[in-house]
Formats: structure tokens, sequence, C-alpha cells
């Protein structure tokens, strides 16, 4: 006798829906029930919205934040934007907190992580090239180093710090009044503009030592 079971089809959907951030199996069974009992219109709109998503999107190849595929985002293709003020991020996820405090009009850098050696994220791995790049092309620019506040988010901006040393910029730090170790996508947008607004200026001499690269 074979235990009763949903046909195969639903037991491949609640699979592939568990696979999601956030989701166990029960929270995968409810969604799978709420998408069979809605039908076939709303069930093709979210599969058609997921994969027009997917094949659309990529990364702004400029600052790393996501674009319509081709193209740059859309703070890079504003001209109404600081281009003179670079935020850097860990993560492009991070980008929209500080978008929604509304006080920044500058210009975004997202990293694609934090050094955490112990994790295997060596400075190779991040977006920092690119930064230079930027840095360099946009003399008496303002770089303002919106990384976590944590041991790793630290690290990352002194390393990037001492990469801009000797390039014709500005670096700042966001303010203390970030809750340490919290990612700016848990951040409201009052402390957001605060820590904006209270950045404070990094030393770029720090070093007496002749570069050696
Ligand atoms: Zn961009």
């Amino acid at each position: 006798m074979k235990a009763q079971d949903y046909p195969a089809a639903v037991r491949e959907l609640i699979t592939q829906l568990s696979h999601l951030p956030g989701t166990g199996r029960r929270s995968a069974e409810r969604l799978a029930l709420w998408i069979l009992k809605n039908g076939q219109t709303d069930a093709s709109a979210l599969a058609q919205a997921i994969t027009a998503a997917v094949e659309s999107t990529a990364m702004c190849p400029r600052c790393g934040f996501f674009a319509a595929k081709g193209e740059l985002c859309t703070a890079c293709s504003d001209p109404a934007r600081d281009a003179s003020q670079i935020c850097v991020v860990e993560q492009a996820t991070d980008v929209l907190p500080i978008e929604r405090s509304g006080f920044f009009h500058g210009l975004y850098h997202c990293l694609g992580g934090k050094l955490s050696p112990l994790d295997g994220v060596m400075p190779e791995n991040l977006a920092v090239d690119k930064l230079i790049e930027r840095v360099r092309s946009h003399p008496d620019c303002e770089v303002i180093l919106a990384v976590g506040s944590d041991v790793e988010g630290e690290a990352t901006a002194l390393f990037l710090a001492e990469q801009l040393r000797n390039l014709p910029c500005r670096i700042s730090r966001l303010a203390q009044g970030m809750p340490a170790g919290a990612g700016l996508a848990q951040t409201d947008a009052i402390t957001v503009m605060r820590a904006l607004q209270g950045r404070t200026q990094m030393e770029k001499s720090a070093s007496p030592e002749p570069s050696d690269n």
C-alpha cells in the first residue's frame, strides 16, 4: 500500500520553494498550496515575473548595484546625481537603506562583501580595483566608507583607506551611531541619515613607510 502524498509536480514545487531563504519545508508547503489554490492565472504571472527578473537583471558594470542587463543602474545613469561623492557599501542590498534616508545624492560602489580571511574573502574577491579606477577618474571626490562597524567592516575600511591613500580624494567613514555589527539593511532611515551627516574624515597619512606597491 502506498502512503498518500501530493502528486510529484506539487512535491517538486514544495522542494524548490523550500530552497528560498528563510523558508522551511512547512512554509514551502503553505506557499505551494496557496499557489495551487489561486489557479493558473496567478501561477503564470508569478512564474513569468521570476523568469523576467532573472533574465533581464544584471549588476551595474560601474557600481555593482542591480541594473537592467547591459545598462548602468538608475543612479549611475542619472546626470543629476553628485558624481563627486562615492558611497562604498559591502553589498548591493545596502544601497536602498541609504537611498531611503533621502539624504545622499551621490553615487554608490558595492564591494561584494567585506574582508574576512577566515571565510576566504580576500581583497581580490572585492571590487577594489574598480573603486580605485573610479576615484582616479574623479579627482577631488569624497569616498564615504559605509561598510559595517564589526571587526571585518573595520578591517575593510582600514584596507580601503590604505589603498586610496595616494589618490586625490577625501575619505570619510559613517559616524558611530550605526548599531555595532549591524548591516545597513537592518538600520532605519533616520539612523542612516544621522550616520551620514556625522561622518568623519579618515586620516590618509597614517603610515610613514613608503608604499611597497
Ligand atoms: Zn551603478
